[in-house]
């Protein structure tokens, strides 16, 4: 294997810079050419690829967002397209390819191993949704960014004693309502992995007040239902007031956390040494503190392992 490349799909995620960087550097420190693939698998059959250089990935591992740029392309999900994207790694001599990015990205992956280039996933989503690993890079960030916000939110709720919803995203997974809520010191957190009862959140809210509480802040991932719904019923229901807040994309931007630059820089190089190694079909990602390969699964949807103690632990600290 001469040349391989790297590109970065889906939704983008705070640390994919430093993701690249890592394959970049790393292929060239084992002596391979490293290509870059600008605007994901779209790029990728538009040819929009360019050689890359030590410098080219100088001073981004401290930047968010991603500098090959992310894209969701329709027509690769076509046998159609990604014969066309076939052809432009061949016409660019490109024998395997680094993807970093998120579930559908994986699958597009093995899409594309099974034409015969082999493909290595690095898993970057703030969700953290991706089976086989604990840990996907992003998700640190986008957790300290909703900490943060809850922080401030708590503040002025707690001037006011009012009762704040704040809705994060998360529409199939919820690793990042359940680590901010837990993290955050939430009184309530709505997950998609776990069944509510509207009449057990007015009780948690009804006996926080009667002990004193000056507020009370509800998690709400965006998968169970908008913050505004959860309002709607509360007053409703009960006739409690809340305020709402939407965190919505600034979730995703950023500057990396040194956790996120961290694991990047550990999931890119193993990723490279995939390749050398000539596996394709396979994701790293990291299992118990270690950095670990998995291979990527056909099917649809694979969310990680559920915590359901934390879960139980986020109920039993914030009564
Ligand atoms: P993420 O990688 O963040 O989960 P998407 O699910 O949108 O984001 O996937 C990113 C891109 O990966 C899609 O736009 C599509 O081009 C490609 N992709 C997703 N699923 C498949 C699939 N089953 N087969 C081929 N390509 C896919």
């Amino acid at each position: 294997m001469n040349r391989i490349a790297v590109l970065t799909s889906g939704g983008d995620a705070p640390g994919m810079n430093a993701a690249v960087r890592a394959v970049v550097r790393k292929a060239i420190f084992e002596e391979f050419e490293v290509a870059g693939i600008f605007n994901g698998y779209q790029g990728l059959i538009e040819g929009k690829v360019e050689l890359l250089q030590l410098g080219s990935v100088g001073d981004i591992i401290q930047r968010g967002g991603t500098m090959l740029r992310s894209a969701r392309s329709v027509e690769f999900r076509t046998p159609e397209g990604r014969e066309k994207a076939l052809q432009q790694l061949e016409l660019h001599g490109i024998e395997g390819v680094v993807v970093i990015g998120g579930d559908g990205s994986f699958r597009g992956a093995l899409e594309l191993t099974k034409l015969g280039i082999p493909c290595v996933g690095v898993p970057a989503t703030i969700d953290n949704d991706i089976q086989g690993t604990d840990f996907t890079i992003g998700f640190d960030t986008a957790l300290n960014t909703v900490i943060d916000s809850i922080d401030k939110i708590r503040d002025t709720a707690s001037s006011h004693e009012r009762t704040f919803i704040v809705e994060v995203m998360g529409r199939d997974a919820g690793d990042l309502a359940l680590w901010a809520g837990l993290a955050g010191g939430a009184e309530t957190i709505l997950i998609p992995e776990e069944k509510y009862e509207v009449p057990a959140i007015i009780e948690r809210l009804k006996n926080g007040s009667g002990r004193g509480k000056k507020h009370s802040i509800i998690i709400v991932a965006e998968g169970v239902m908008p913050a505004s719904e959860l309002a709607d019923i509360l007053k409703r229901e009960a006739n409690i007031d809340t305020h709402i807040s939407v965190l919505g994309h600034i979730q995703r931007g950023g500057s990396p956390s040194a956790r996120d630059r961290v694991i990047a820089s550990q999931f890119g190089a193993r990723a490279v040494e995939l390749l050398k190694e000539g596996r394709g079909g396979v994701a790293v990602g990291m299992k118990n503190n270690g950095i670990v390969e998995y291979d990527i699964k056909d099917d649809e949807g694979s969310t990680n392992d559920w915590k359901a103690e934390m879960y139980t632990l986020s109920k039993e600290l914030s009564i």
